[in-house]
């Protein structure tokens, strides 16, 4: 008889007591080599070193496809210039009309006006004096302007400053508790600190980039293509099928 050596997957209590079927640090190192190896990046919306810009794409992204986001994008900076000064004095209908192939165009133009304003009053101008802030106050400094969520403000942090942070959205969400990488049950922190906790630094912003891509390509959220997946041998959830 022959036996096969399986990876060694195991129980632990996770942050806030939830209690997770998760990957041990070896298995997620091997999970994110797979991953690298076999899979190319996502193509970015708009990788800019402008904060400012990175925080309003974002904003426009919410619940929205990557070429809408663009498009939208593209028609703001038609008609004005993307800073804090020239969107905080810009008249809130003509950002509307620019952005409405986004989506909820109306609330989004309205989170990035007030945080404009809140930008050029309290800061300002400038994203630079937040984001020098140890993480943790960066983040809650940014999630306090209305309509900036954790993801977003996660991802101006990583995308723009190579903060130590993992923005979690769909997809990063789906594959992590599906590969054991996160608790099952749990809210947008836990997924953050799960993944936080397993991988270094260095490879935060890959760990978000791989997730999207593996989500995007093979664990869909429906039908994922456990069969043919590249980390199946590691997948507590292979054969799942919603
Ligand atoms: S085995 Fe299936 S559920 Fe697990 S990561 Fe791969 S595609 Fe997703």
């Amino acid at each position: 008889m022959v036996f096969i050596a399986r990876p060694r997957i195991e129980f632990r209590i996770l942050i806030g007591g939830v209690k997770a079927h998760t990957l041990t640090e070896a298995c997620a190192q091997t999970v994110l080599s797979t991953l690298k190896d076999t899979l190319s990046l996502p193509k970015l919306v708009k990788a800019s070193a402008d904060p400012f810009e990175t925080l309003v794409v974002t904003i426009i992204s919410q619940n929205t496809a990557d070429t809408n986001t663009e498009r939208a994008f593209k028609n703001l900076t038609k008609h004005f210039e993307i800073t804090p000064k020239a969107l905080a004095n810009a008249k809130l209908s003509e950002i509307e009309e620019c952005i409405r192939i986004g989506g909820l165009y109306q609330n989004k133009a309205k989170t990035i006006q007030t945080a404009s304003k809140i930008i050029l009053e309290k800061f300002g101008g400038a994203l630079k004096p937040i984001l020098s802030l140890p993480v943790e106050e960066a983040r809650k400094t940014l999630m306090e302007m209305p309509g900036v969520g954790p993801k977003t403000a996660d991802v101006v942090l990583l995308f723009s400053e190579g903060k130590p942070t993992i923005p979690v959205d769909t997809h990063v969400n789906r594959v992590s508790r599906r590969l054991g990488l996160a608790p099952c049950e749990g809210d947008y922190e836990d997924v953050r600190l799960s993944l936080q906790s397993l991988f270094k630094p260095k490879d935060y912003l890959s760990v978000h980039l791989l997730l999207i891509s593996h989500g995007r390509k093979t664990c869909k959220a429906r039908n994922p293509h456990c069969n043919t997946c590249p980390v199946n041998t590691y997948c507590p959830s292979k054969g799942v099928t919603a």
